[in-house]
């Protein structure tokens, strides 16, 4: 499964926003078991990139990715339910989270290793508050869980556009605009393996719990994201590993594993 060109979901905005929800990790509700299959390549390589550079280099990507979006002032009202939604978890374990809207239908969120994290106005439009916390704290656990470092140091060290830039000393030097945003579009179509995924749905619903909400805030989100886009059809009912990912989130509500 491979993601979808940026341009493509941009050209159709409207009805190849499914499209480009179902190729996100956040808001699809499934897995892609062929994530597992692009590691390995890099990974005897892998300890050669710091994370210090790995990070400096997400951050590059995010302002490109920025300025690629319509990011609204603070006073727009997204910006504000965003502030709001995400009051108290600004900070984990001494990295600093920053959470900003993209004005798009996209029904979508994506992180970065440096903590970066963006949620579409779509996904505010789709669901209540609780939701979309749920939504953003999966989220927030693919940064604290360092998946989103992991898949951006494997695609600087495996993606061949980046092989000049990446130096055996361990850093990441100069890169374009061009790949810094290819890494972006890189994070927003992120594919994770089924262990990373269930491994963010425990940590929202923790996140959930810690911040005094409904921790089946995560389930109804999934439910929500599958009543949108039916239940029927296209990528939802390709992959049965959906109904093990709720499981698997009422087991971490009911304190199991
Ligand atoms: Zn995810």
């Amino acid at each position: 499964m491979s993601t979808l060109p940026r341009m493509f979901t941009r050209k159709f905005a409207a009805p190849v926003a499914l499209a480009a929800v179902l190729t996100g990790c956040a808001a699809d509700g499934s897995f892609d078991s062929s994530a597992a299959m692009n590691v390995g390549a890099g990974v005897l390589q892998a300890a050669t990139l710091s994370e210090d550079s790995v990070k400096q280099t997400a951050s590059l990507a995010a302002q490109q990715m920025d300025s690629e979006n319509k990011v609204p002032p603070s006073s727009n009202a997204y910006s504000k339910r965003l502030a709001k939604i995400t009051q108290g978890m600004t900070n984990i374990d001494g990295l600093n989270l920053n959470f900003k809207v993209y004005l798009s239908e996209e029904i979508n969120a994506f992180a970065m290793a440096d903590g970066t994290v963006r949620v579409y106005s779509g996904l505010l439009d789709a669901m209540p508050d609780d939701q979309a916390l749920a939504v953003i704290g999966h989220e927030v656990g693919h940064v604290k869980l360092k998946h989103s470092y992991q898949q951006m140091q494997q695609k600087l060290l495996t993606d061949s556009a980046f092989a000049a830039a990446v130096s055996v000393g361990g850093t990441v030097g100069t890169l374009t605009q061009s790949q810094l945003g290819q890494l972006g579009y890189a994070a927003v179509n992120a594919q994770f393996s089924q262990k990373d995924e269930l491994e963010a749905d425990q940590y929202a619903v923790a996140t959930l719990r810690k911040l005094g909400k409904d921790p089946y805030a995560m389930k109804r989100a999934i439910e929500t994201l599958q009543s949108k886009y039916g239940s029927g059809g296209g990528f939802l009912s390709s992959h049965p590993s959906n109904d093990k990912r709720v499981e698997k989130i009422q087991a971490a509500i009911d304190g199991k594993k």
